[in-house]
């Protein structure tokens, strides 16, 4: 669609009571998103409507950041498929898109007897999951590979692709290339009812008011379940199963070199050691399950649990000083898989229970999404190119803006850097500011820019923000 969707996060919705869409996704997510951008290749009116002021203010924001194989999901799942074809269609999405990405690959390491014996049995899984290119490998190779390793180490199984992802940038990449696709983008746009008649529309009440759909998609995360029930469906309840991280200084890098996983137990993947695209160095997640869906703090008890866990893992890791911590909670459903369904009667798609694989299988659950909506009688018309996008760089092995003589000659701009902790530039604060999708609040310009991600955690850089925010983010609160 020429021109683009609108983006808006205050005031009546355009169109007001009369906005007729043909599919109506609530929740912008990486999930939602993921399905607003598949939409937006086809001719249809297509609304992403997120009760957030940004996109990726959920779960979205605040994970483990790895783009998994689906080397260890229960084969034959849903879930399986889906990460599998994920990985795939994202590793070259985020090749086009200017997605930090950095293919460092995994070891599962085996700690004792009982994990080493293990080992066989989850190559022979990853195997079941179409990933023929685990090795084991013994503790010296092992130790070559990863030096800074704790003693004790027996074993690994090495899986290639498994790689590090900024998931900002993902999702901020699927809904800037929905909007300029054709996409409506509602931000502060919480949907508190819904009603439906037979063979008509869905008549959805918002906090910016009234709009309608022919067709529906659920992708509210933590809240996929409170939302079946405006539509009158009871399928699953989500329980919040919290995560909570560590990130490490930029000086902890070198010492690790793949993400570190330890051998699956009941309640998942475990906790964790890996570097991030920005240059640090992360351990975690916590793994809690709670009552709270928007339990998002740390804890003294968490963390100290976490620093045990690495001091074993990677011991000087622990001694090296902590940047942030975070936490977000996985949407648990009791079971272990995730919970898609379409309801051809009532023009409706849940996309719920996307709980730690998500970011990885994203690319891949918007087209399943397309298939169930197609199921519920959406005919999409011809399919036509995305407008295509690239996203500012961010990552840490990619060549950043204040490095890039020609950028700095072309723009001093680019040249000034606000947050020295990251090295962020003034050119680049500007950009984000004016950018499709523009942030809301500071939070919002730290996951496009880092700014104020660093060290200091923007105690230095924040006044400076707070300027250019005032100077160039007037047009942030709609577009
Ligand atoms: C600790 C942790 C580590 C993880 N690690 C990884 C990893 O390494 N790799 C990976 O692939 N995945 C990982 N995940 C999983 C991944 O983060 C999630 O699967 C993914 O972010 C889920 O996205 P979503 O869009 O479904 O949900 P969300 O990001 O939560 O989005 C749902 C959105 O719906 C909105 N919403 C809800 N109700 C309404 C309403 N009524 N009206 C309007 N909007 C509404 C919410 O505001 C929210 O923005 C991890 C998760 C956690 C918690």
């Amino acid at each position: 669609m020429p021109g683009g969707g609108a983006v808006g996060r205050r005031g009546p919705l355009p169109g007001g009571a009369d906005a007729v869409y043909d599919v109506v996704v609530v929740g912008a997510g990486v999930v939602g998103c993921a399905i607003a951008r598949a939409l937006a290749r086809y001719p249809l009116r297509v609304a992403l409507v997120e009760a957030a002021d940004d996109v990726g203010e959920g779960t979205s924001k605040a994970n483990t950041a790895i783009l998994h194989t689906g080397f260890d999901a229960a084969p034959g799942t849903l879930e399986a498929g889906l990460v599998r074809a994920g990985h795939r269609l994202l590793s070259g999405y985020a090749a086009e898109a200017g997605i930090p990405v950095e293919p460092v690959g995994a070891l599962l390491v085996a700690w004792d007897e009982e994990q080493h014996a293990a080992l066989p049995k989850l190559a022979a899984k990853a195997a079941r999951n179409g990933h023929h290119a685990t090795r084991i490998i013994d503790a010296a190779e092992l130790r070559r590979r990863e030096p800074h390793l704790g003693p004790g180490a027996l074993a690994a199984l090495a899986v290639p692709g498994e790689s590090l992802i900024c998931p900002w940038t993902t999702t901020l990449a699927y809904a800037t290339q929905a909007v300029l696709s054709g996409v409506d983008l509602h931000l502060g746009c919480r949907v508190t009812d819904v009603v439906t008649g037979p063979g008509a529309l869905h008549r959805l009440t918002t906090a910016r008011g009234p709009l309608s759909a022919r067709f529906l998609v659920n992708a509210c995360g933590l809240h996929a379940d409170r939302f079946d029930a405006l539509l009158g469906v009871r399928d699953f309840t989500v329980t919040p199963r919290r995560g909570q991280l560590l990130v490490y200084d930029k000086a902890a890098r070198d010492l690790v070199r793949h993400i570190l996983l330890p051998v699956p137990g009941p309640l998942g993947k475990g906790v964790l050691v890996a570097p991030t695209v920005y240059g640090n160095v992360l351990l975690g997640p916590t793994a809690e399950d709670l009552d709270d869906r928007t339990a998002t703090g740390t804890t003294a008890e968490g963390l100290a649990g976490l620093r045990d866990r690495g001091a074993r893992i990677v011991p000087a890791l622990v001694a090296e000083e902590v940047t942030a911590a975070y936490a977000g909670l996985r949407a648990a459903t009791g079971q272990e898989d995730y919970r898609c369904v379409a309801r051809p009667a009532l023009r409706y798609v849940t996309v719920g229970g996307i709980r730690s694989t998500g970011l990885s299988a994203s690319l891949a659950l918007a087209e399943h999404v397309l298939g169930l909506l197609s199921e519920c009688g959406l005919r999409t018309g011809p399919e036509g190119p995305l407008v295509p996008v690239r996203m500012p760089r961010i990552g840490e092995a990619f060549p950043r803006p204040y490095r890039d003589a020609a950028a700095v000659a072309r723009d001093p701009a680019f040249g000034t850097v606000v947050c020295h902790c990251e090295h962020v530039t003034r050119g680049e604060v500007r950009d984000a500011l004016a950018s499709v999708v523009p942030p809301a609040a500071l939070d919002g310009l730290r996951r496009r820019t880092r700014a104020g991600a660093g060290r200091c955690q923007g105690t230095h850089c924040r006044p400076a923000l707070r300027a250019l925010f005032e100077e160039y983010g007037k047009g942030a609160g709609a577009r």
